[in-house]
C-alpha cells in the first residue's frame, strides 16, 4: 500500500499561503453573506477579490477598476470555503493494494480527487497521515484545495505500522520514534541510529518537511487487541516540548477513553478521534459518569475535538447493496473506478472485515442491531452531542478514507460528517462554525481563511441555499471561487 516514499524536501513547496500569479479582480454583487463572524446573514454585500485575497467587503457598491470581472449574487449565499481537518489523499480509495492492473484507475482517482473536495465545497485540507509524493500529486492537479499537512510520528513497531509489513514499515514511516519503555519487546530496529530517532530529532525533521503539525497516535489495538505498543507519558512530554518549539500542532489519533485520557495529560492540541470506545462502561442512554469527566477537561483545556462520526458508519456502508446507486457517486466517483466497485474484485476489503452471511441489506439491519462497531458508533454520536451541550467549539474532519472502503469518497464524506452532525441534534450555525472558523483557528490557520473578511486567502462558495437553514445546502453550490477563481460547480463533477 505505501510502496514507494519520495523525499519530503519537495513538501516545502506546498506550503499554502502562497497566492497564485494575479489575474483580474472579481467584484461578486449583491450576495447575501453567510459567515461565522456574522450573527446572522447580510443581504446586499459586495465583495471585491484582489490578487487571490478578499479586498473589500461592502454593504454599499465598490467602484471596481475596469478589468474587473463581475459575479451577480443575486439570490445567492457567499461562505468561507470548507476546512475537512481530517484527510488521507494517498490512498486510491477502495484499489487493491498492490495490483499494477489498476494503475488506470488509480491515475483516474488521483485526478479526480481534488475535485471531488471541490465540489462540495472543501477548499481546505489537512492531510494528517500521508504519503509526501501523494501530497505532492493532489497539489499538482490544476484544480485543487489546498492542502496542509501533519508529518506522522509512529512508535517502533506501533499504529499505524503494525498494518505494514515488518521488515518495511520503519522505512516507509521515516519518522519513527523509539521508545526507550517499550525496548525490550520493541527494540531498536537493526541499522538505525537511536539518535535520528530521539522526539526531538524527528519533530525537527517534520518541522523542516514543511508540514503544520505532528501526528501521534495513542492506539493499543482495535476491538479486543491491546498489546500495539504506544508512546510512554515521559515521550510524549518530549514531543510536546518539541513540537512546541517548533511551532506544530500536535494531533494524537485516540478513540478510546484510556487512550484520550492520555493525549489530555500530555496536553495535545486536538484529538483527531471522537470517544467511542468505552464499552465497558456501556449504557443503554446518556453519558457514563468517567466519559462526562473525560469531555470536561477536554474542553476546560480547550483540546480540540474532531469527531469523525463517520469511520464506522463509512465500512458498515459496504454491506448496503444500494449504496453504488446513489447518484451522487457518478459526480465525485471516475466512471472506470465506479464500474470496477461494482466488480467482485472490488468487493475484497468487506470480505476481509465481514463474515460473508452479513452480506446485504437484510442484515445490515441486523449489524446494526447486534454488532458492537456500531454501538461504538452510537457511543461517538452521544459524546458528541454531549461535548456541544458542554460549551466546546465542535470541529469537522471526515476522516476520508478511513479505511479501504469505497462507502468514503472525497468530499462527499465531508457533506455526510455534517449531516451527521446534524441528525443528533447539533445545531447548523455549530456545524458551520466546525468547518469554517474553528478548523482554521484549531490549525492556527485563522489569518487565512475561516471568514469572509479583508486579508483572507478568497477561497469562496457560491450557494443557491443557505447553509445555515440545510445542511443540504451544501449540495446546492453554484460555484467555487479557488483563490479569487470562480469554477462551475459541475464542471468538478467525476467524468467530465
Ligand atoms: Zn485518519
Amino acid at each position: 500500500m505505501f510502496a514507494s516514499i519520495a523525499t519530503t524536501a519537495a513538501l516545502s513547496l506546498l506550503a499554502a499561503g502562497t497566492v497564485s500569479a494575479a489575474s483580474d479582480p472579481l467584484l461578486i454583487e449583491n450576495v447575501t453573506l453567510v459567515s461565522p463572524e456574522l450573527a446572522q446573514p447580510l443581504g446586499n454585500r459586495h465583495v471585491l477579490i484582489r490578487d487571490g485575497r478578499i479586498a473589500v467587503v461592502s454593504a454599499t457598491p465598490i467602484a471596481a477598476p475596469p478589468d474587473t470581472r463581475r459575479l451577480d449574487g443575486a439570490g445567492k449565499f457567499l461562505t468561507p470555503g470548507l476546512t475537512d481537518a481530517h484527510v488521507h489523499v494517498s490512498d486510491a480509495i477502495g484499489l487493491t493494494p498492490n495490483d499494477p492492473s489498476l494503475a488506470q484507475l488509480e491515475q483516474d482517482f488521483f485526478e479526480q480527487q481534488p475535485r471531488s473536495y471541490l465540489y462540495f465545497g472543501v477548499t481546505q485540507v489537512l492531510d494528517t497521515a500521508n504519503r509526501p509524493d501523494r501530497v505532492a500529486l493532489f497539489a499538482a492537479q490544476p484544480q485543487h484545495p489546498d492542502i496542509h499537512r501533519c508529518g506522522v510520528a509512529p512508535v517502533v513497531d506501533g499504529y499505524p505500522l503494525v498494518f505494514i509489513d515488518k521488515t518495511l514499515r520503519h522505512e516507509i514511516f521515516k519518522d519513527w520514534i523509539f521508545e526507550p519503555a517499550n525496548a525490550n519487546a520493541h527494540p531498536l530496529p537493526q541499522g538505525a541510529n537511536a539518535a535520528d530517532h530521539t522526539p526531538e530529532a524527528v519533530v525537527a525533521r517534520i518541522a523542516a518537511s514543511g508540514a503544520l503539525c505532528v501526528k501521534i497516535a495513542l492506539e493499543d489495538g482495535f476491538g479486543e487487541q491491546t498489546d500495539w505498543p504506544i508512546m510512554s507519558a515521559a515521550t510524549l512530554k518530549r514531543v510536546r516540548a518539541a513540537a512546541t518549539k517548533h511551532g506544530l500542532k500536535l494531533l494524537a489519533h485516540a478513540n478510546a477513553l484510556d487512550m484520550q485520557r492520555m493525549a489530555v495529560a500530555g496536553n495535545v492540541d486536538m484529538v483527531i478521534h471522537g470517544i467511542w470506545n468505552w464499552n465497558e462502561l456501556a449504557q443503554a442512554e446518556g453519558i457514563p459518569p468517567a466519559v462526562d469527566a473525560h469531555l470536561r477537561n477536554v474542553r476546560d483545556r480547550k483540546i480540540g475535538y474532531q469527531a469523525t462520526l463517520r469511520v464506522l458508519p463509512g465500512v458498515m456502508d459496504l454491506l448496503d447493496p444500494t449504496l453504488l446507486d446513489d447518484p451522487t457517486f457518478a459526480k465525485v466517483v471516475p466512471p472506470r473506478l465506479l464500474a470496477w466497485y461494482r466488480t467482485e474484485a472490488a468487493q475484497w476489503f468487506r470480505k476481509q472485515i465481514f463474515p460473508p452471511d452479513f452480506d446485504g441489506a437484510a442484515h445490515l439491519a441486523r449489524l446494526r442491531a447486534a454488532d458492537s462497531r456500531w454501538a461504538t458508533s452510537e457511543h461517538g454520536k452521544r459524546a458528541l452531542r454531549h461535548l456541544y451541550e458542554l460549551g466546546q467549539p465542535l470541529l469537522l474532519g471526515s476522516d476520508t478514507p478511513s479505511a479501504p472502503t469505497y462507502g468514503n469518497q472525497p468530499g462527499y464524506e465531508t457533506l455526510k460528517e455534517m449531516r451527521m452532525m446534524a441528525d443528533i441534534g447539533i445545531p447548523l450555525q455549530a456545524i458551520f462554525a466546525a468547518g469554517t472558523i474553528n478548523n482554521a483557528r484549531s490549525l492556527g490557520l485563522e489569518r487565512d481563511y475561516g471568514t469572509i473578511e479583508r486579508g483572507k486567502i478568497a477561497n469562496l462558495v457560491l450557494l443557491d441555499a443557505n447553509p445555515l437553514a440545510s445542511v443540504d445546502a451544501w449540495t446546492k453550490i453554484d460555484k467555487v471561487i479557488l483563490r479569487g477563481e470562480p469554477i462551475e460547480r459541475e464542471t468538478l463533477a467525476a467524468g467530465r
